[in-house]
């Protein structure tokens, strides 16, 4: 009885809000149904690039992945991801972690992974920030698949923003810039590699290709959104 009052109360006191829209709602750590009716999600993800089957843009792209992600990044879902990346609310993790362990179980159920880790910031940017939003999302997928998160992979130097080049310019901006972390156990392992959103590949590319060839034996990717075709600056 007494629980339950303290239930209620901080119920009232701490509303459920809507991840995205931010409205309250009754349905904790669940879109509202306003939102829930005009989120674009990925039902049949093509494996190489993300998109929706009938979007595939494989045949366009040399990032080959193998990627599973819950929305197409747009409207107000690309604006809370944003709130999330840059406004420090941090608590959208949780949600976003629950919607790409569930794309990850339905793609993947079979697999097993020794680990979750992350696409890393350079030691400098992540001070600046005070945190790395895809080590959170990371973290809070280990912790609902039920195995643990690694800091697996370094990266060694700043770089130009990605969002500032266009695609082609990417790829060169990345050359040699992750490394595997020697403390990490990474040979023969099944990883699953985190990031908040999917452009052109090319970040994501480069850090499985790192841990591949750190003898990884199967690196699959998740992000909360994949950015669609017509917003890719090429
Ligand atoms: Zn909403
Ligand atoms: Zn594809």
């Amino acid at each position: 009885m007494k629980s339950n009052f303290l239930f209620h109360f901080f119920g009232l006191l701490f509303p459920a809000r809507c991840p995205v829209c931010d409205e309250v709602t009754q349905r904790r750590s669940r879109l509202c149904e306003a939102c829930e009716k005009t989120v674009e999600r990925i039902e049949e993800p093509c494996p190489g690039c993300g998109r929706e089957k009938s979007e595939c843009m494989c045949s366009r792209s040399d990032f080959k992945l193998q990627l599973v992600a819950p929305f197409v990044y747009k409207d107000d879902l690309a604006l809370a991801i944003r709130r999330f990346k840059f406004n420090d609310e941090l608590i959208l993790s949780e949600y976003f972690a629950k919607e790409m362990c569930a794309a990850v179980s339905k793609e993947y159920p079979e697999k097993k992974f020794d680990f979750v880790t992350c696409v890393p910031l350079t030691k400098k940017k992540r001070n600046k920030r005070g945190y790395n939003q895809s080590e959170l999302l990371a973290k809070d997928c280990a912790n609902l698949l039920g195995t643990v998160f690694e800091n697996a992979l370094i990266k060694s130097r700043d770089t130009t923003d990605q969002h500032e080049l266009k695609a082609k310019e990417r790829l060169k901006n990345l050359k040699d810039v992750f490394e595997v972390n020697k403390s990490v156990e990474i040979k023969g392992k099944t990883v699953l590699l985190c990031d908040d959103i999917k452009t052109t590949g090319a970040t994501l590319y480069e850090c499985r290709k790192a841990l591949i060839k750190a003898g990884a034996k199967d690196v699959c990717c998740v992000c909360i959104a994949v950015v669609p075709e017509k917003l890719i600056n090429d």
